[in-house]
């Protein structure tokens, strides 16, 4: 692993079209960041690595794609308007606002340096506000959904009936939420706008510290199995004064980010405080019956709840290299091919027409299969480099040669051999290789 910094990131994600700035040509929307050709890519496929793991591979999981705008009564149920709040403190020197459990000095502030100058802390509640329909009233408050939890709540019912699965079984869901971080920063890691993907996963009570282990176990192997460096990943138990309102048990999947250890993702034991807060201020039965015990009761709940943003991050960060090759320094992104955003790109070797043919033809073939790029511009060590950059796992050279032997070269990102491939094998032999 190369050492890396937030900067070195976040210049590498403009450069390259990962991530920029939201609204950059008004000057940016501070911590609201848009994802570019490159980036939209990568977030996909983690996303998409997330709901294959979590709903394709599994009979017990299914999936569920909520509203982001939900009836207030579901966020005083669930606890969100009362409680969903992070402790705010001012500078009365500088005005800055600072989440007092996320500064290092509680007594300094890091705006002015000054000390002893911050207000009694405030309970400031995280979630948006805003108006549905043309009446800005009271009446008509709604908000931003915080998490999307609490859509896989409300449907409990609606899901076990259509579904017909049989306890344990697990909703997945994935989506925007929105939280009005008191303060955003470091890049992607907190925005105020963020995707979340998140699974509540339905079990008899006696069997919630068995499941909650299991996921544990579960959702670590996934980061590993994605190429993530296991000794930049840990399991971290909260303690006792962490805990959120609804749950009895957490654990967080951490990762080694640059500033140190932090959250990637929290599995929690929420036991049945959902379902029984719903059941309680909605008026509907969400118990489950179990026919062959002949008896009702609320499941408990073990819910893995990860952010694709955060996790792309952790990715782009932890498959980033500088290595030296022939005394230049190569920048690599060493991501797992499921997660490159282009698997392949076709480099005609020339400009000329003759090659230019071939490789269009090509390009189009490969199309069919897996995002590609198609690039003619510059020398080929330089298109090399920025695949390196980008982290394309394979580059196919179209040259003078293939035209008498119908043949290409084929270049792997992280070995740096090169292979030579007939055309008409080619589709095979990548195949085999991205897997
Ligand atoms: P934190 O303590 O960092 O504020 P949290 O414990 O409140 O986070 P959860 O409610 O457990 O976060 O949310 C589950 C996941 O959603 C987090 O692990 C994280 O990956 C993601 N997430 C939460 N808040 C943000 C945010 N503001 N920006 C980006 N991702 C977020």
């Amino acid at each position: 692993m190369t050492d890396v910094t937030l900067d070195t990131i976040s210049n590498l994600a403009r450069k390259r079209g990962f991530v920029f700035p939201a609204s950059e040509i008004y000057g940016g929307l501070r911590s609201a960041y848009d994802y570019g050709p490159l980036g939209v890519e990568l977030l996909r496929n983690v996303k998409d690595e997330w709901w294959r793991s979590m709903v394709q591979e599994r009979g017990d999981v299914v999936g569920l794609d909520s509203a982001i705008l939900q009836a207030r009564e579901v966020w005083q149920a669930s606890g969100h308007e009362e409680v969903f709040t992070d402790p705010l403190v001012e500078c009365r020197e500088c005005n800055s606002r600072f989440r007092l459990d996320k500064l290092d000095d509680p007594n300094q502030c890091p705006t002015c340096g000054k000390r002893d100058t911050f207000t009694d802390p405030q309970q400031f509640n995280l979630m948006f506000r805003t108006h549905m329909g043309p009446v800005d009233s009271d009446d008509n408050l709604i908000y931003l959904r915080p998490e999307t939890a609490q859509g896989i709540f409300t449907n409990f019912e609606n899901v076990r009936r259509t579904s017909r699965l049989k306890l344990p079984f697990g909703i997945a869901q994935l989506g925007k939420s929105f939280r009005n971080e008191i303060t955003p920063g470091q890049f992607v890691f907190r925005t105020r706008e963020f995707e979340q993907m998140e699974m509540e996963f339905f079990c008899r009570p006696e069997e919630s510290p068995e499941w909650f282990q299991y996921w544990q176990e579960e959702r670590f192997q996934w980061y590993l199995d994605l190429g993530m460096t296991e000794s930049s990943l840990r399991i971290r138990p909260h303690d006792e004064d962490e805990l959120s309102h609804y749950s009895s048990e957490t654990v967080d999947v951490e990762y080694l980010f640059p500033w140190g250890w932090d959250e990637l993702e929290g599995i929690a034991n929420r036991t049945d405080f959902d379902l029984r807060q719903h059941s309680e201020h909605s008026g509907e039965d969400l118990r489950y019956f179990d026919q062959e015990a002949n008896e009702k009761f609320f499941p408990h709940v073990i819910e893995p709840a990860a952010g694709a943003n955060r996790t792309t991050f952790a990715f782009l960060i932890d498959a980033y290299y500088e290595e030296t090759v022939n005394d230049e320094i190569r920048t690599v992104l060493k991501l797992h091919h499921r997660l490159a955003p282009y698997k392949v790109a076709v480099l005609p070797l020339s400009k000329k027409a003759e090659l230019i043919e071939p490789a269009e033809k090509l390009a189009a073939e490969l199309r069919k299969r897996w995002i590609i790029e198609l690039d003619v511009t510059q020398s080929i060590g330089r298109r090399y480099r920025r695949q390196d950059e980008i982290g394309t796992p394979f580059c196919v050279t179209v040259d003078f040669d293939s035209l008498d032997d119908g043949a290409v070269t084929v270049r792997d990102r992280d070995t740096m051999s090169q292979d030579r491939i007939s055309m008409e094998g080619l589709i095979g032999y990548l195949d085999q290789k991205l897997g």
